[in-house]
């Protein structure tokens, strides 16, 4: 018999996850089993699929420090970072556009809110601990953002995890290792370059090991999901959650196929498949930046250059979020919908506007894109309580946008790899 690849494994493990966890979710729901018992499975399944994600999440640091410096230093000059660089970023902001262009469209269209009663609503509304959250101006978010990037103190912004300004510094040290190596006289800064390459090629193969961990993760997050909310949470909000369902699919298998055959020359499918443990991760761990390593080990694999994987890819899990994108402006024009408020085209362009900085604002980890809404919502006056209404299907709604965010990165790096 054929051995199984390890992508076999975790889709058999997601299958198992949640055949398990509906069927206990049924089972509980027509008092068959105690709901406290439902109840706790979920909560094992996710204690299980935390751990896994903390593996993954251990290795972001090292590895994007490392290959951010290996990726500069290897490029040899100064503009070959600035084109990659420059292609990255229009990349990221255009396919982000086109996501909400296309959610805007099909929430306008399918008009979700419209049906969706607000007593019913609010009566499962959960009053989560974020809506505590003050809300900001988008102008003062985006200033935030840019003083974020710089560190006051580098190595505790990697001890906090804030990864803007570790990619930040990473590139600096990457560059300026480059410009020392050049400087007469100064033979100790190829040290550097040389100790920060073996770094990287240790956390790969760290990497190689976390991942075979994969499928038991992939097990316990979809038991989570599956048994924890069950069909139950879709019924009064099935609407909206067909909505972005339907237009994350448009645009990861019509937009970003089609750049990727037009701009690298590759077969949509063939990608896909070769990014199979990547995306299955993503979807079940809800965070791009946990899938990170494996993102970088897939698209590598699929012949993408390391010096494009080792920028573009880091980068774009923190920044480039178009299935985020698309949800901030679905999200936010149901509510405006469930209110009854007709926003006209110059206030839906705003939504737009604000989604794409939410997003990119929005960080590699699950919920973050839910934390952003506020902004948005503020952005248009809506009130930001409402983020309640849509919080029982977020999980479900983060998983497939999460994908969608790898997806669109893992495109990223190819387009840009094929121009380089
Ligand atoms: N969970 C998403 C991600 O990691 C961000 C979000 O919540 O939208 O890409």
């Amino acid at each position: 018999m054929k051995r199984l690849q390890l992508h076999h494994w975790i889709l058999i493990a997601m299958g198992l996850g949640a055949a398990l966890g509906l069927g206990l979710n049924w089972a509980g729901s027509q008092g068959m089993v105690d709901a406290d018992i439902v109840g706790n499975v979920a909560i094992v399944g996710k204690e299980i699929g935390d751990l896994f994600l903390r593996l993954l999440q251990m290795l972001v640091v090292p590895l994007i420090v490392s290959s951010l410096i290996t990726g500069v230093t290897g490029m040899g000059d100064l503009r070959t970072l600035g084109s990659i660089g420059g292609r990255a970023i229009a990349f990221y902001l255009t396919t982000s556009f086109l996501a909400i262009v296309t959610g805007i469209v099909v929430v306008n269209i399918i008009r979700p809110g419209e049906g969706a009663e607000l007593a019913l609503l609010e009566e499962g509304a959960a009053s989560g601990a974020l809506l505590a959250e003050e809300p900001r101006s988008i102008g003062i978010v985006l200033w935030e953002q840019l003083e974020s990037l710089i560190p006051k103190n580098p190595l505790a912004a990697a001890t906090e995890g804030d990864m803007l300004p570790v990619i930040f510094f990473s590139l600096l040290i990457g560059v300026f290792i480059g410009l020392a190596e050049h400087r007469e006289g100064s033979k100790d800064a190829s040290v550097v370059r040389r100790f920060f390459s073996g770094l990287f090629d240790v956390m790969m193969q760290m990497t190689l090991f976390v991942v075979r961990f994969a499928p038991i993760g992939v097990f316990g997050f979809t038991l989570y999901a599956a048994a924890g909310k069950g069909p139950a949470a879709f019924q009064v909000l099935g609407w909206y959650v067909l909505t972005v369902f339907i237009a994350l699919l448009i645009h990861a298998t019509v937009t970003l196929p089609t750049i990727l055959r037009l701009g690298a020359g590759r077969s949509p499918i063939e990608y896909a498949r070769k990014l199979t443990t990547a995306l299955v991760t993503a979807f079940s761990t809800a965070s791009s930046n946990g899938t990170l390593p494996l993102t970088m080990q897939e698209v590598e694999e699929a012949g993408v250059k390391p010096e494009v994987t080792s920028f573009v890819l880091p980068l774009g899990a923190t920044i480039n979020m178009d299935g985020t994108a698309l949800y901030e402006a679905v999200a936010v024009l149901f509510i405006a919908q469930v209110y009854g408020i007709d926003l006209t085209i110059a206030q839906q362009g705003l939504i737009a506007l604000t989604a794409l900085l939410a997003s990119i604002g929005a960080a590699g980890i699950p919920h973050a894109g839910m934390v952003m809404m506020v902004v948005v919502l503020n952005a248009v006056g809506l009130p930001t309580s409402a983020v309640a209404l849509i919080l029982a299907v977020d999980r479900i709604l983060d998983m497939l946008r999460t994908t969608v965010n790898v997806w669109s990165d893992s495109v990223a790096a190819a387009v840009v790899d094929a121009r380089e």
